[in-house]
C-alpha cells in the first residue's frame, strides 16, 4: 500500500520529533508523525498511578528559549507555572537559596578557593574553555579539594546530565552553565508534561497528521537518498514514500531501520563509537505530609547517589488527589555511563531518602523507574553526541544524541528540530514552503 500523501515524515514523537513536526507543518509541509507508544512525549511523557499524574521523564520545562519559541511560532500554547523559588540547595537538611547571587554567593560560602572557581567561569564565558577531555571531576580538583563542593558539583552534573562529574568533560558543564539556559528559568506543567506535548501534537494537526501506537519498521533509501519509511498501524504495514525522513528514534535505533548498508561507512563507525547512554533512577513519591516546603527544584549535598528532588503539587496542586503532596527525587548510578546494578543502585537512593527526610518512612512510593540502555535519561551523554545529518540525503535524526555541544534536555531536542528544520526549509524545493500557508 503506497500513500504519497506527505511532504515530510517523523519518526517519534519525543521532545526533538514533535517540535520538528510542528515546525514542518507549520512551514507549510503536510507532515506525519508517527510513534509506537499510546501516548505523545517518549521518555518526557506522563503516566497515571492512582490518581496521580506522574511523569516518566522530564518535569522541569525551560522558558525563554527555543522550546519557548517554538510553541509561539507554531500556536500552540504553553500551559508552565514557574515555581518561586525555582531552584535551591539542600545542604545538611538545610535549604540555602541561592537566589540572585547563583554560584559567587554558594561558592563562597563553602570553599575560600571560590574566587578561583568563579575566574574560570568568567573564562569559560570568554570562550576560553579546556578541551573536551578534561572531566569536571579532575577539572574541580585543580581549584578546590572541598568535600561539599565535590559533591555539589557531581550532584549538579548528575541533576543535568544524568552523569556523574568524573564522566562528563568540563568543557560540556562549563558551556552549559556559561552559554546555556541552565535551567535559570522553568516551570512544570499542571496536566504533567504530556500536556505540553499534546499542545504540540494538536499543532502539527493543523497540516498533517499523528498516528500513535503506529511503529516504524524500515526506512527506505536507495543511491544515498531517502525514500520513505513503512509503518505498523492498526496491524497492517503501510509504505508511505516522501523526501524528508526525520527520526527522533536515537542513530542507532536509526541505523538499524535503514540498514547499515544503506549510510556511509564511517557515520556507521561514528554511531557505533560516540554515543554514552545515560542513565538515572526516578522515584516518585506521595505523602500526606509536607516532605520539604521549597516549591521547586532542590539540588543535594553529599548523598551516595541522590541527586535533586522537586516538589510538584506545591506550584501544580492538581498532578495529586486532594490531601496528597507529590514530590520526583533523582538518583544517578556509578557508573552512569556503564553496567550497573540497578537494585543496589535503587537502593542506596532509598537510603539517602531516609536520611534526608524524616517523614519518607511515612510516604507512599508510586514508582521507581530505571532510565537505561535503550529508555535513558540522555541517549547520549553531553560531549558524546552525533551530526544531526546522517549521510543520506533527506534523512536526519533529532533528539538528545544530536544535540549541540554542552547542552541537555527538552530544551536541546527542541534546538535540533529548530537545526534541522531551518536547514530543510533553506533549500529547494522547500524554500518557498513556509510562505505557503
Ligand atoms: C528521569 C528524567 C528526568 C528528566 N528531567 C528533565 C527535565 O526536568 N527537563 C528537561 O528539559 N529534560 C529532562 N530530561 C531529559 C528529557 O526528558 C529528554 O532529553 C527528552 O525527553 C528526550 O527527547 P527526544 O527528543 O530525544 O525523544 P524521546 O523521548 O526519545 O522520544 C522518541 C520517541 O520515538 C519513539 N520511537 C522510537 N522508535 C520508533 C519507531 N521505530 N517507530 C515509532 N516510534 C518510535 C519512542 O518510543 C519515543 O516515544 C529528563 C529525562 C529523564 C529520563
Amino acid at each position: 500500500m503506497s500513500d504519497r500523501a506527505f511532504d515530510a515524515v517523523v519518526i517519534g514523537a519525543g521532545a526533538g520529533g514533535l517540535c520538528a513536526a510542528a515546525r514542518l507543518s507549520h512551514g507549510g509541509l503536510r507532515t506525519l508523525l508517527v510513534d509506537d507508544h499510546d501516548r505523545l512525549g517518549g521518555r518526557a511523557s506522563t503516566e497515571e498511578i492512582d490518581g496521580f499524574k506522574v511523569n516518566i521523564g522530564a518535569i522541569a520545562i525551560e522558558l525563554g528559549g527555543v522550546f519557548e519559541e517554538t510553541c509561539r511560532l507554531v500556536g500552540a500554547p504553553l500551559d508552565i507555572r514557574a515555581p518561586e523559588p525555582a531552584s535551591g540547595f539542600y545542604i545538611d537538611r538545610k535549604f540555602i537559596d541561592v537566589g540572585r547571587g547563583g554560584w559567587s554567593l554558594l561558592l563562597g560560602q563553602l570553599t575560600k578557593q571560590a574566587s578561583r572557581i568563579l575566574e574560570k567561569f568568567a573564562d569559560a564565558r570568554s570562550g576560553n574553555l579546556p578541551d573536551g577531555r578534561q572531566s569536571t571531576e579532575d577539572w574541580l580538583t585543580s581549584y578546590t579539594s572541598n568535600v561539599t563542593v565535590h559533591a555539589i558539583f557531581r550532584n549538579l552534573c548528575a541533576a543535568i546530565f544524568a552523569c556523574n562529574a568524573s564522566e562528563l568533560p568540563a568543557r560540556a558543564f562549563l558551556t552549559y552553565f556559561t552559554s546555556k539556559g541552565a535551567f535559570k528559568r522553568f516551570g512544570f506543567c499542571p496536566q504533567g508534561t504530556v500536556g505540553v506535548w499534546n499542545a504540540l501534537g494538536a499543532a502539527v494537526q493543523h497540516n498533517g497528521e499523528v498516528w500513535l501506537s503506529s511503529r516504524a519498521t524500515a526506512i527506505h533509501a536507495s543511491n544515498g537518498t531517502v525514500e520513505g519509511i513503512s509503518v505498523v498501524r492498526n496491524g497492517e504495514s503501510v509504505r508511505i514514500d516522501c523526501p524528508i525522513v526525520i527520526s527522533n528514534a536515537g542513530p542507532a535505533a536509526t541505523v538499524a531501520l535503514a540498514g547499515e548498508a544503506a549510510f556511509p561507512a564511517e557515520y556507521v563507525a561514528s554511531v557505533r563509537a560516540t554515543l554514552r547512554p545515560a542513565a538515572n533512577i526516578v522515584i516518585n513519591i506521595a505523602s500526606r505530609s509536607p516532605l520539604m516546603t521549597h516549591p521547586g527544584i532542590v539540588t543535594f549535598g553529599k548523598t551516595r547517589r541522590l541527586c535533586n528532588m522537586a516538589n510538584l503539587t506545591a506550584t501544580c496542586p492538581e498532578l495529586a488527589p486532594p490531601g496528597w503532596h507529590l514530590y520526583v527525587a533523582y538518583a544517578v548510578p556509578v557508573p552512569a555511563l556503564g553496567p550497573f546494578d540497578a537494585a543496589a543502585e535503587t537502593e542506596l537512593a532509598l537510603e539517602d531518602l531516609r536520611e534526608q527526610f524524616d517523614d519518607f518512612a511515612a510516604a507512599r512510593i508510586l514508582s521507581i523507574r530505571v532510565m537505561r540502555d535503550d529508555w535513558p535519561a540522555q541517549r547520549s551523554c553531553a560531549g558524546y553526541d552525533l551530526p544531526r545529518e546522517t549521510g543520506i540525503e533527506g534523512l536526519w535524526c533529532v533528539g538528545d544524541a544530536v544535540k549541540e555541544y554542552g547542552n541537555g534536555g527538552t530544551q536541546a531536542c527542541a534546538e535540533t528540530a529548530k537545526l534541522v528544520t531551518d536547514a530543510i526549509f533553506a533549500r529547494a524545493p522547500y524554500a518557498h514552503a513556509r510562505h505557503k500557508m
